[in-house]
């Protein structure tokens, strides 16, 4: 789960972080206020939202007043900001973070992230900060320099110290640099962190070493226990489908195609993606209703599927172990009665039931594409979107 740069430093703060004072703001209006409650005479308009790249696209403003404030303010809320990462259709702005204006001496990057392969938090660090720290790995990867840090005994201040000291940090800001890099840690490992990335982290004319910017995202399988970041969750930022479908705890992401599969088993879900490809289409989703779903559980996710307006045909993949077919059938007549089926819909069963499965659907008078394997599914499917 994302939540806002706001949000972010809030956490951080109350981990030693040093980050600018700033305010949110819903409102011009809220934005003057939080100004006024500044120390000034610089003030930045921040648009919050969960993407990075705002700079650049014109989400950052400097202003010099706090009637700057405002009309900055105005001009950005319920805007939409088309960054580099929110793909083409951009963000509504609906917050902005106000903050007060730093004096800037040099940008940095620091970053945690879980490195899968080796099972270890890697401190990650550069002294080119503020640009794409992607476009730093593929062009100077040499310009990185990492960490890995032992679970056991947690990040220790020498390999702090040692980053700091490998991306220039000056030297008498060193041991402030490295406490930064130990309250990032603490912050990451506490709150269930799978990023933590601050980009830029920023040395001031004033001697201070603060995070400019930060980027949080939590493991969303230890959110029961992280119930304070919970509340940071802003469901205008996610995709209203797999909200949806998270009430009825459904594994479900968008995808750009134009084939919605619906799935039980995260595999088979996987190869049902793969060979929906392999036969030339382009799945919608990816959707694994789970080992137990119930028919309810299947009419609401043949709806989610189906208020894609990308989606130009179904393909149902069903291997009835625990599921048993003839539920998931029930599922699917319910459903398209409910919503009013118009689109081709091929659906495979194999496993549990499934002569009874295959007889709910031919008795239910729908227009059902049956198959008899995966592949010819798919090339069904396929063929018949086209
Ligand atoms: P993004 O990564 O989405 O572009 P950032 O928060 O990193 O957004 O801001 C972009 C740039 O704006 C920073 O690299 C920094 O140069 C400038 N900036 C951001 N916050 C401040 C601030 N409080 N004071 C001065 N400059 C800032
Ligand atoms: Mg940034």
């Amino acid at each position: 789960m994302n939540i806002h740069e706001y949000q972010g430093k809030e956490v951080l703060r109350k981990y030693g972080v040093t980050v600018p004072e700033g305010k949110v703001a819903f409102t011009a209006d809220e934005a003057v206020e939080a100004a006024e409650s500044l120390s000034g005479p610089v003030y930045v308009v921040k648009a919050q939202i969960h993407a990075g790249g705002r700079g650049k696209a014109g989400g950052v403003k400097i202003a010099k007043s706090t009637d700057e404030v405002k009309a900055y303010a105005e001009e950005l809320l319920g805007k939409t900001l088309v960054t580099h990462q929110t793909g083409p259709d951009g963000r509504e702005i609906k917050r902005l973070l106000i903050e007060e204006g730093c004096d800037i001496k040099k940008e940095y990057y620091v970053g945690l992230v879980l490195d899968r392969a080796t099972s270890r938090i890697v401190l990650m660090a550069s002294e080119e900060g503020g640009t794409e720290i992607e476009e730093v790995a593929e062009k100077t990867p040499e310009k990185i320099v990492k960490e890995v840090i032992d679970p056991a005994v947690g990040l220790q201040s020498y390999q702090a110290r040692k980053i700091a000291f490998a991306i220039n940090i000056p030297k008498e800001l060193v041991n402030q640099a490295a406490k930064f890099m130990m309250g990032l840690y603490t912050a990451f490992v506490e709150k269930d962190c799978s990023i933590a990335e601050i980009n830029p982290l920023v040395v001031t004319g004033d001697g201070k070493v603060m995070a400019l910017d930060a980027k949080l995202n939590f493991d969303s399988n230890a959110l029961y226990r992280q119930k304070d970041i919970l509340e940071y969750r802003d469901l205008d930022e996610e995709d209203p489908k797999e909200i949806e479908a998270s009430k009825y705890d459904l594994s479900y992401i968008s995808l750009d195609g134009n084939i919605g599969c619906m799935v039980n088993g995260a595999g088979l879900a996987m190869s049902t993606m793969d060979i929906i490809k392999h036969y030339g289409g382009e799945p919608a989703n990816f959707l694994d209703v789970g080992g137990g779903a119930t028919a309810e559980k299947v009419t609401e996710a043949f709806k989610i599927i189906l208020s894609d307006q990308n989606v130009k045909g179904i393909f149902v993949n069903i291997f009835g172990g625990i599921m048993k077919c003839d539920v998931i059938a029930e599922g699917v007549v319910e459903a398209t009665k409910q919503v009013g089926l118009t689109l081709p819909l091929v659906v495979r069963l194999e496993g549990t039931n499934v002569d009874l499965g295959k007889k709910i659907l031919d008795e239910s008078g729908l227009n059902i594409t049956s198959a008899e394997s995966m592949a010819d599914g798919a090339q069904k499917i396929v063929s018949l979107v086209k």
